[in-house]
């Protein structure tokens, strides 16, 4: 058992703590949202009344924040977290986050002697409530031997992609990836809908071929073929229109940073922030059908 302080009671973070808790370690949390720490209480954690109170004599601290500035903001500067800490306490950042902030937070816990990895997870809020995420870390291998030990009880899968910032390098690349493939997979679906074929009979033809890919495998974007998919649920997410763009974001960003030419990324990210602006926010990323049929 362990002692541990999370951080960000989300749609993500209040599930992963809540894992945490049923998995018998000693969980205190921390938001800035009240509603957010009484489910938590009732689910058996310790609240407290600001980030370093939780913090104070963890073993680890955890946490689960929507962006770059909250991550600098609670961990940086003279009242941040970081300085109230020691080498006794593990630091895991599991937000999705720019790799530069999350470089610049793990150099800074370096510097101070303490094990820090950016830990972003791939799975929604249902892996998170399953305890089924994927973690890509980076860090030091020493913190991640130590990362292994609690993230366990939150996933399944959990990778060292690297040196600090390495975990969000991995999210972006990842994600990047599935936006491309998503698209790509609509767009092959459509053709071959309206050239008459069903688009079950096409997937299955693709499943066996050269264009097999996740998307066609297990998240099918056309209505009808895939019975759990969103798709065939009026596109609820999943995964939401809102957190691909950003994620694309934090892709463009690291492309443009070390120089690659990622033509295919960047209009991923067009025609999924024309999609985004069109109303589209809230529904499911492979929704991205709707548009490929206008
Ligand atoms: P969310 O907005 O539901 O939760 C964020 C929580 O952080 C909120 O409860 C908020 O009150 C709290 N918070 C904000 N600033 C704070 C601060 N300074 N101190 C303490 N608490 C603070 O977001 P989410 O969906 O849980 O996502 C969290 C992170 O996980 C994001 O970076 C997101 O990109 C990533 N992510 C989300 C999903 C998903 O499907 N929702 C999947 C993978 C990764």
């Amino acid at each position: 058992m362990a002692k541990v302080a999370f951080i960000g009671l989300g749609n993500m973070g209040g599930p992963m703590a809540t894992n945490l808790v049923q998995a018998g370690h000693d969980v205190t949390v921390f938001d800035l949202v009240e509603a957010a720490l009484e489910q938590l209480r009732n689910a058996g954690a310790s609240s407290a009344a600001s980030a370093a109170q939780a913090a104070a004599g963890a073993d680890y601290v955890i946490s689960m924040l929507p962006a770059g500035r909250h991550v600098a903001g609670t961990y940086l500067g003279d009242d941040g977290l970081l300085a109230t800490l020691d080498g006794s306490t593990t630091v895991l950042d599991c937000s999705t986050i720019d790799a530069a902030t999350a470089r610049e937070v793990g150099e800074a816990a370096a510097n101070m002697g303490i094990g820090f990895m950016d830990a972003p997870v791939s799975g929604g809020v249902a892996a998170a409530a399953a305890g089924t995420l994927a973690f890509m870390c980076g860090g030091d291998a020493a913190t991640f031997e130590k990362a292994k030990l609690i993230l366990a009880d939150m996933g399944k899968n959990i990778f060292h992609a690297g040196p600090a910032g390495s975990g969000q390098v991995a999210k972006a690349c990842n994600n990047m990836l599935l936006a491309i493939h998503m698209i790509g997979t609509g767009e092959a679906l459509e053709m071959g809908a309206r050239n008459g074929l069903d688009p079950g009979v096409l997937s299955e033809i693709m499943l066996a071929s050269s264009g097999r890919n996740w998307s066609l495998e297990v998240y099918n974007p056309y209505p009808g073929v895939m019975e759990n998919a969103p798709a065939s649920n009026d596109y609820k997410p999943g995964f939401m229109v809102d957190l691909m763009v950003k994620d694309l974001g934090l892709a463009m960003e690291i492309a443009e940073q070390s120089g690659v030419d990622n033509a295919m990324g960047q209009l991923a990210r067009e025609l999924y922030t024309a999609h985004q602006q069109a109303g589209n926010g809230q529904l499911d990323f492979s929704g991205i059908l709707m548009r490929i049929q206008k």
